[in-house]
Order: C-alpha cells, then structure tokens, then sequence
C-alpha cells in the first residue's frame, strides 16, 4: 500500500530532514583519524536531542544506537563502537529523524583524511548514482526508471551495486512501499505519483556487489570479497512541480 503525502505532511519530512543534513554538516569537520564510531553516534544523537527529535534507527528491530555508523567494507548498518578511524578509511553514516509523526531518511559517507583515488570515486559514484535516479523520477515515471538510471550510472563508473539492500517508501514508517531496488529494467513497478516519498539510497561496491550479514551481531552487512562500499541517500518527494529532496542542506 503506497501512501501519498500532502504538501503539509512533505514539510515535516522537509524540517525533519534539515535535522539529518545539520548533522551531515557538522561530522564532515567532526570525522578524522582518531575519532570512534561510537563518538560519531553520540554527535548525532546530541543534535536530534537539541531539536527534540527522535533518532529512527534506534530500536528499530532491536538496532543499538542513533545511527548507522559502517567503515570500509561494511556496507550498511554497521554498530558505533570503540573502533577508531584511520587515515585513508572510508566511514558512511545512515541516520533517520522521527518527529511529528514521519521519518526522513538519509546516508552520507565521508574519507577519514586522504583516501585512494579508486575510493574517492566510490563515494562520488554513489552520489552521482543518485542524483542520475532522481532524474528519471517524475509524476507519470514508473519506480524502475530510478532502479535503471541507478545502475547505469553506477556501473558506467565501473562499480558494483548492492542488489540485496534497497530504497523504499517513507513517511509515518520508516519502510513503506515501494520498495526503490538500485537495479533492473525501466518501465515497470509502481507509478510515480505526487505525493509520493522515497528513500532512494544507492550502495555502490569497488569489487563484488555481493553482501553478507554478520552471524555475531545479526546486523553489520559487509561486502563478500572484504573492499570497499559507499552509501548515499536521500529522502526526496515526487510532486507535479518536479523532485524536491528533502534531506539536503538548503544555502542560505
Ligand atoms: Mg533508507
């Protein structure tokens, strides 16, 4: 069941998404060699604190903390703990904000000091992958066309995407339909309407774009082969006048 959004319900995802990118804004001069992943949780769970939100994440199905905190070859869904960054690691922090009765969704990852060439482009390639997506995503469009674009992008940069993680509706959940796959054919899924939320989140992988999850924690999703991935995601709406992304810094 696919829930359309009215232009009031888009504005608390929109203020509740300005939490999520205040606190982008503020680990990309936090993160460095020497800071832990659990320091990294704790930074986000001051600023929803500050704005009285409620960090998604936390309890969801049983998950630790406020945010998703993974290094390296740990695609999603990592657990802040005492581990600290290192010079040329790669860390990607996926945070949801619940207040007023809807979630919005957001991932970023960030270079821990200076990262090889082949692992910055990982991180651009994920952004680009869905920022390639939203293109395709108009009133009229069907789901799959974000899917397509998504990989076409993805591996036109000669990347691999996660198949077994995907995007999703958002909204008074934090997983609604549709289910926003980061592959496939255009054409098919459900219609693009106005109203509609989505998480569109590529996962992009330096080798193989398969995944396993940890037997110890239940939680920590890593690549297979043990490189790299990066993680980029936004929560944008669908509206007649064209895709707004909701979990963006807006400048001033
Ligand atoms: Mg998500």
């Amino acid at each position: 069941m696919i829930y359309l959004k009215s232009n009031h319900e888009i504005g608390i995802v929109r203020k509740n998404g300005a939490i999520l990118a205040e606190i982008f804004d503020r680990l990309a001069d936090f993160i460095k060699p020497g800071v832990t992943t659990a320091e990294i949780n704790r930074l986000t769970e001051e600023v929803f604190a500050k704005h009285s939100a409620i960090p998604s994440f936390l309890g969801y199905r049983g998950f630790p903390a406020a945010a998703c905190v993974s290094v390296n070859e740990v695609v999603v869904h990592g657990i802040p703990s005492a581990r600290r960054l290192e010079e040329g690691d790669i860390v990607s922090v996926d945070i949801g904000a619940y207040r007023n009765g809807f979630h919005a969704d957001a991932a970023r990852t960030y270079p821990v000091g200076d990262i090889a060439p082949p692992v910055a482009k990982l991180i651009k390639a994920a952004e680009d992958a869905f920022f390639a997506g939203c293109n395709m995503a108009k009133p009229g469009g069907r789901v799959s066309d974000i899917s397509n674009a998504v990989q076409l992008s993805a591996e036109a940069a000669g990347f691999g995407v996660v198949r077994d993680m995907l995007g999703h509706g958002i909204g008074r959940s934090l997983h609604e339909d549709p289910p926003v796959p980061n592959y496939g054919g255009a054409g098919k899924g459900p219609k693009l309407r106005h109203g509609m939320l989505l998480a569109i989140e590529p996962m992009l992988t330096l080798g193989d774009c398969r995944i396993v999850t940890s037997k110890i924690d239940g939680w920590t999703c890593s690549t297979i082969d043990g490189k790299p991935a990066s993680h980029y995601e936004n929560t944008v709406a669908i509206t007649r006048e064209g895709l707004q992304i909701l979990t963006i810094s807006v400048s001033p």
